[in-house]
């Protein structure tokens, strides 16, 4: 079985679109599978958007998170309940299109994650270049060769979490811990879309100095499970 786990955080409009679209693309495939949006405490329409679908598709299933507890915190929360024994994770905002879930599940065969790559990303140019820059840091600091670690898309064999230490943050490291657990990750690039509704969760303030806080930690394995 196969569980897409979803964070969202008001995506009341973006929801409306991507759940139909998930079941047209998991159709094409012989898979059973489940959809777990995990509501991150979003203040618009999203738990009654939500609500109206569940009543219409069946693989549907919700997670209410009281207060906004952050990306990582709703990701976490969508494993606990994934039924499936593989895991893809993708963001709520339509800029991870579901169609990359079939070149996704074709990769993941023999390995214990698939890290999308976004190529040709689209967002505003001090996103991209602040991404970068963190990346390049990370990659050196880490000496990862992981090039998009923090890309909403990707496939996970569940049963390797349970090796993995949650923190807050750890979204933009799970490759590279993935890695130092000695599992094979493999990356591939998927496209990118532009937001068309609502508004992105991350600005320089709230993203760089966290990542790089949480990237020294990670660098002096205060994350790893012994
Ligand atoms: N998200 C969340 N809680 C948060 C911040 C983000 O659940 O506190 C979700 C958000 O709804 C989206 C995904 O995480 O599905 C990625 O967030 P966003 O699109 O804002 O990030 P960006 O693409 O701008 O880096
Ligand atoms: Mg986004």
């Amino acid at each position: 079985m196969i569980s897409i786990v979803i964070p969202a955080y008001n995506e009341d409009k973006n929801l409306e679109i991507l759940i139909p679209r998930i079941k047209f693309v998991m159709e094409l495939t012989d898979f059973e599978y489940e959809a777990i949006i995990v509501d991150d405490g979003s203040i618009d329409d999203t738990f009654n958007v939500l609500k109206k679908l569940k009543e219409k598709h069946s693989f549907l299933k919700t997670i209410n998170l009281k207060e906004n507890s952050g990306q990582s915190k709703a990701i976490w929360e969508g494993f606990k309940t994934a039924k499936g024994e593989t895991v893809i994770t993708m963001d709520a905002d339509l800029q991870n299109d579901p169609q990359n879930i079939v070149k996704i599940l074709e990769s993941f065969e023999g390995i214990e994650m698939v890290c999308g790559c976004r190529k040709k990303r689209q967002d505003n140019w001090i996103k991209k270049t602040s991404s970068k820059i963190a990346n390049f840091i990370r990659k050196k600091s880490l000496s990862s060769p992981i090039i998009d670690s923090a890309c909403g898309f990707k496939a996970i064999k569940k049963e390797c979490l349970q090796k993995i230490e949650f923190f807050d943050g750890i979204h933009r490291f799970l490759p590279d811990l993935f890695l130092r657990q000695g599992f094979k990750v493999k990356q591939i690039e998927i496209d990118h879309k532009p937001r068309m509704h609502g508004k992105s969760n991350y600005n320089i303030r709230n993203r760089a100095f966290k990542a790089f806080f949480d990237l020294i930690k990670v660098k002096f394995k205060f994350y790893d499970k012994k």
